[in-house]
């Protein structure tokens, strides 16, 4: 069997906790489903900062090139506020969605039943969620040129941002949307501002002629992006694939995030384009940051980290049964009670960050059992 080579960057703060969790599950999955993962490590953030002098050195780089897909923990915290813009601990995720060219994010909201309680909406408006929010990631309002804040000489400034999309950036994210959303309930949503912005204007066609040239068989419909943002808060449990631009991806996710209570418990995958071979290049990460306030504590939850490698799992290796196995162990798990502490109600009893990651893999292999 061919091997799978995946390229783990803890980075900083409670990123090594979560990520030794995801370990566990890694060695597990080679010993009893003979998986053949192959793993190796590197330092990002601000630990490669101290060791290198950079927020990733080159040849961390070129190993996250060359694997088939990174797993990425979190970077950050106070020890590295004050080190040089260009080095400072984010640059080096930036440098890798970069480099790795990762133009199509992917942030799914879950909702387990037995947190259904923790969320700030009714819990019969969030039960049982799951949906894909697919944003576009390298271009739009925060990338186009020009981009500055010019003086006007008469003691007032102008601030210009650029929002700009080409025909061939607006088809290959539709396209990954398209392609999620037959492997998922085969509904796809767009949002834009056609109303009001031309570069809404030309997403809202190009989606449509993408869909009528090659995923017709999917259910498409469109919304504005305003509207679609208060359909998420009041009915949620309506979308299945929502896909948009950089921007109004940014404020939809972030939001849809929140629909399941905590911060630890959200994954994403960000997704290059296809080679020849249907094989895209892969980085896969929590939502959260490095939680400078609870970090070597052994408290974390280590489920965004964990739930981050079932997409990967299924997204580039296409083991989407055993993706679904995690989660249901995990789904499990929540259901017989194991909270670690960020996700328990006043009176539960919590667990650390290794307790509920045993827990996990305990119950996975039960189910194998
Ligand atoms: P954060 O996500 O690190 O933490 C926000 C709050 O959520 C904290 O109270 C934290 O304890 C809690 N939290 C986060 N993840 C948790 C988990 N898995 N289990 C339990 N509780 C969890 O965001 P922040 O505090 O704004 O930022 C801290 C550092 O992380 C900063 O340096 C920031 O720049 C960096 N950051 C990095 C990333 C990344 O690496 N992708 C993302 C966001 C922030």
């Amino acid at each position: 069997m061919t091997a799978r080579n995946l390229f783990l960057l803890p980075g900083d703060g409670i990123g090594p906790e979560a990520m030794g969790e995801v370990r566990k599950i890694i060695a597990y999955m080679n010993e009893a489903m003979n998986a053949g993962f192959v793993t190796d490590e590197g330092l990002v953030g601000g630990c490669a900062y101290d060791a290198h002098g950079a927020a990733i050195s080159e040849a961390d780089m070129r190993k996250a090139l060359a694997a088939d897909a990174v797993l990425f923990g979190a970077v950050g915290g106070p020890k590295w506020d004050s080190v040089p813009y260009e080095v400072r601990p984010e640059a080096g995720l930036l440098r890798l969605r970069k480099d790795l060219q990762l133009f199509a994010n992917l942030r799914p909201a879950i909702c387990y039943p037995a947190l259904a309680a923790a969320s700030s909406l009714k819990p019969e408006l969030v039960e049982g969620l799951d949906i894909l929010i697919i944003r576009e990631l390298t271009g739009g309002v925060y990338f186009g040129e020009p981009k500055e804040i010019i003086d006007l000489g008469n003691g007032q400034k102008r601030g210009i941002d650029t929002q700009v999309y080409d025909t061939y950036e607006i088809e290959r994210i539709a396209g990954v949307a398209f392609e999620m959303a037959r492997t998922r309930q085969n509904r796809v949503c767009s949002m834009e501002k056609r109303n009001v912005m031309k570069s809404g204007v030309l997403w809202n066609q190009v989606v449509t002629e993408t869909h009528k040239a090659k995923y017709s068989d999917v259910q498409l419909e469109h919304m504005l992006a305003d509207a679609g943002g208060m359909q998420l808060v009041r009915q949620p449990k309506q979308f299945d694939v929502i896909v948009t631009d950089n921007l109004f991806g940014d404020l939809l996710s972030d939001c849809a995030a929140m629909l399941t209570g905590s911060l630890g418990m959200l994954p994403s995958a960000s997704l290059g384009a296809a080679d020849a071979r249907g094989r895209r290049k892969a980085m896969y990460e929590p939502v959260h940051g490095s939680a400078p306030d609870i970090a070597g504590q052994g408290v974390a939850n280590p489920i965004a980290c964990l739930m981050s490698f079932a997409m990967l799992l299924r997204y580039s290796f296409d083991l989407g049964a055993e993706a679904g196995r995690l989660e249901r162990a995990i789904a499990a798990v929540l259901e017989q009670g194991y909270r670690t502490a960020d996700i328990a109600q006043p009176g539960d009893a919590k667990v650390s960050t290794s307790g509920m990651g045993d827990a996990i893999l305990e119950q996975l292999d039960r189910s194998l059992a």
